[in-house]
């Protein structure tokens, strides 16, 4: 029954993978959610604001004092000047900020330029848009995964509307280097096009690596959107509070598309994370730090089992590689783990145009669990050892 540019992703190997995990009891580090709270100063600042009648729709772009802590924060760390009025747009999620930006800026003879492996939505967005979807793609170069240049150029055109840029990137956790951004952002301005950038990791790096964004390289700010959530950066994925800044013309495209699919998110939800985004980000540093040293402890729990990994630098996830186990299909492989062993993850296929051989043996783990939670996946992973 599903419309035809939108049958191809009908069904998600995540939701498959995650049925069962749920099925098997297994331990899920396919889906990358944490397993502990954000700040309870947060939850409580939300608690208290539906007991003080925060209950009815906020103004269609958002909570006021939540678009004025996002255009702070924005100062602080990108030094970029947004008016929260007309520069900040509040969505629900950083999902519904990529939508209403393709769904209002996109025409359907347009191309979208994704970087393969991509976040699964973006291939599912560009398809709601009737756009076509342009892949290039990333690299694993000296351990560790880079924009591959000649892949970027080639998938540029003159009909080029828009690239989806993602970093620190979901699924390999690389965090993109200023020269690899530099590149994109001069096709950018060679091919007229926007940048649609999803920096939802972009507090979550590691190993003092500074999260940049494409905004603020010359002549980007002007051509940008900047996609970021609550969700990754203070434990609340399913607060579903994101956001998006950029310039006020490209901020109200998406506003215009946005106020169709959802007008609004929940107020009081809002109102918690302005609070915390004020008041909570030694506890986002400190998030950080255990991130890292959570990824340290299941890469190596992953390579004494005998995956060759690949530790990024930020996100939720790292990548493993089970060829050595003797896995060639590591699709299916995801599919038989909750049962075999209880623990489950996911494949990098569905983030992938083709499941091609580039792509088809790798698997996707997420660390963002509580470390005992890490330690007993480690004890049930001992049993592919044999
Ligand atoms: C989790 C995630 C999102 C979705 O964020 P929400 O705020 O939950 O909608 C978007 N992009 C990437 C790369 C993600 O990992």
């Amino acid at each position: 029954m599903t419309v035809r540019r939108l049958a191809p992703h009908a069904t998600t190997i995540f939701a498959e993978v995650s049925q069962l995990a749920t099925r098997h009891d297994a331990i899920n580090l396919g889906q990358g959610f944490p397993d502990s709270d954000g700040p309870a100063s947060m939850i409580e600042a939300a608690a208290q604001a539906m007991r003080d009648g925060h209950n009815q729709y906020p103004p269609g772009t958002g909570v006021t004092d939540l678009r004025h802590a996002i255009a702070d924060l924005e100062l602080a760390h990108t030094g970029l000047s947004r008016d929260p009025d007309t520069e900040v747009l509040v969505t629900v999620g950083a999902t519904e900020a990529i939508a209403g930006a393709v769904l209002g800026l996109v025409e359907h003879d347009d191309e979208v330029v994704v970087i393969e492996p991509y976040y699964d939505s973006y291939a599912a967005t560009v398809a709601m848009a009737g756009a076509t979807r342009r892949a290039a793609r990333m690299v694993p170069t000296d351990g560790r995964y880079r924009l591959d240049a000649e892949s970027l150029r080639a998938a540029f055109s003159p009909r080029t509307r828009a690239v989806l840029v993602n970093t620190p990137h979901n699924p390999t956790g690389a965090v993109l280097p200023r020269e690899d951004l530099e590149q994109i952002a001069a096709l950018c301005t060679e091919f007229d096009a926007i940048a649609i950038s999803d920096e939802v990791y972009e507090h979550l790096t590691f190993d003092g690596v500074e999260h940049v964004s494409i905004a603020t390289l010359p002549g980007m700010a002007g051509r940008t959107l900047r996609i970021s959530s609550a969700g990754k950066m203070l434990n609340c994925t399913g607060w579903k509070v994101g956001w998006v800044t950029g310039p006020a013309d490209l901020v109200a495209a998406t506003r215009t598309a946005k106020q169709y699919m959802s007008f609004t998110g929940a107020t009081p939800l809002q109102m918690g994370v302005a609070h915390a985004l004020r008041n909570e980000q030694e506890w986002i540093g400190s998030l950080r730090h255990s991130l890292q040293a959570r990824r340290d402890q299941l890469a190596e729990i992953l390579t004494g089992v005998g995956f060759d990994v690949v530790v990024g630098q930020g996100t939720y996830f790292l990548t493993a590689d089970p060829s050595p186990l003797g896995v060639t299909d590591a699709a299916s492989w995801c599919l038989e783990l909750p049962g075999r062993i209880g623990v489950a993850a996911v494949p990098f296929a569905p983030f992938t145009d083709r499941y091609s051989e580039e792509w088809s043996h790798l698997v996707r783990f997420a660390f963002c669990k509580r470390p005992e939670v890490l330690d007993e996946a480690g004890r049930r992973l001992q049993a592919l050892k044999s």
